[in-house]
């Protein structure tokens, strides 16, 4: 399996001008084969979205141009080879359209050319207290628009230290197992990954120790697989202040297909730098 490098870019950068020159400087003809050994995703904001696909439409030679295509524009940048798309976030409410202010559902974010959403990441979970149900119900709202999920899980500092961090993802990881049909489609068994990402090492710099890393990920494809026989190859990625100088690390550890990656994902070389240790 090819590695996944996935930028979460938050709510960052402040305009769309830089999202799209990020966007430019990653697909630079040379970084290209690159790209191609690896699974690249990017993870803008909800408003810069639209704009992002349009910039790797118009970046990307082998995509459809034009107004008229424009669906199909977006609906190929959603498969881009070279650079997925994917939504922070997605209504819990309802997959299509509603009466509910502020929120962007799994079919908005499918128009606008993204075909992965992250769910459960720990920011959510910490500031707007999203719990059990209402990832539930992201996730329902997910797969019914056919978006792939990055399901997020990762205990506190407090938990590690208190050696629970296998119960506390196990609890976790009931959303996904609970919301999954039974009947499992290979197709929609590749759309689902598990990000780890312990919350202590969101953003701080601390990381785990390669060997925690991959103890936990075998942990949870033990899990997953014990859970649905037609999870076969589960993929499960790391995060939590991966940067160019402790991304080979990771790379090499067992269990451990890719990388979630915050802060170092807003600066193409060190994005770049990152997912070359994993095509190593
Ligand atoms: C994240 O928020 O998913 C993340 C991994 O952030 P950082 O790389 O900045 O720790």
């Amino acid at each position: 399996m090819k590695p996944w490098v996935i930028g979460n870019w938050k709510q960052n950068p402040k305009s769309i001008k830089v999202a799209q020159a990020l966007i430019s400087d990653l697909l630079r003809t040379d970084n290209r084969s690159l790209l191609s050994q690896c699974q690249m995703m990017v993870i803008p904001s909800t408003v810069h979205l639209a704009k992002v696909a349009d910039t790797i439409a118009n970046l990307e030679p082998n995509l459809s141009h034009g107004d008229s295509a424009t669906l199909i524009v977006k609906a190929a940048v959603a498969d881009n080879p070279l650079l997925r798309l994917g939504g922070q976030d997605i209504s819990a409410l309802s997959a299509q359209v509603g009466a509910y202010t502020g929120d962007c559902s799994a079919a908005q974010l499918k128009d606008c050319g993204a075909a992965w959403v992250l769910i459960g990441h720990s920011e959510r979970r910490q500031y707007y207290n999203e719990e059990e149900k209402v990832l539930q119900k992201k996730l329902q709202n997910a797969l019914s628009e056919q978006l792939g999920v990055i399901f997020c899980v990762g205990e506190t500092e407090t938990q590690y230290e208190s050696g629970d961090t296998l119960a506390v993802i196990t609890k976790q990881l009931e959303v996904l197992t609970s919301s999954l049909p039974n009947e499992l489609s290979q197709d929609l068994a590749n759309r689902i990954i598990v990000a780890y990402e312990p919350v202590w090492a969101i953003g701080t710099g601390k990381v785990p120790t390669v060997e925690e890393v991959s103890t936990t990920h075998l942990a949870i494809k033990d899990l997953l697989t014990g859970f649905n026989s037609q999870i076969t190859d589960p993929i499960v990625i790391y995060g939590g202040s991966v940067n160019a100088d402790n991304a080979a690390q990771f790379a090499q550890a067992k269990g451990v297909d890719g990388a979630l990656v915050g802060g170092a994902s807003l600066k193409a070389d060190k994005f770049l730098a990152i997912a070359q240790a994993f095509v190593k």
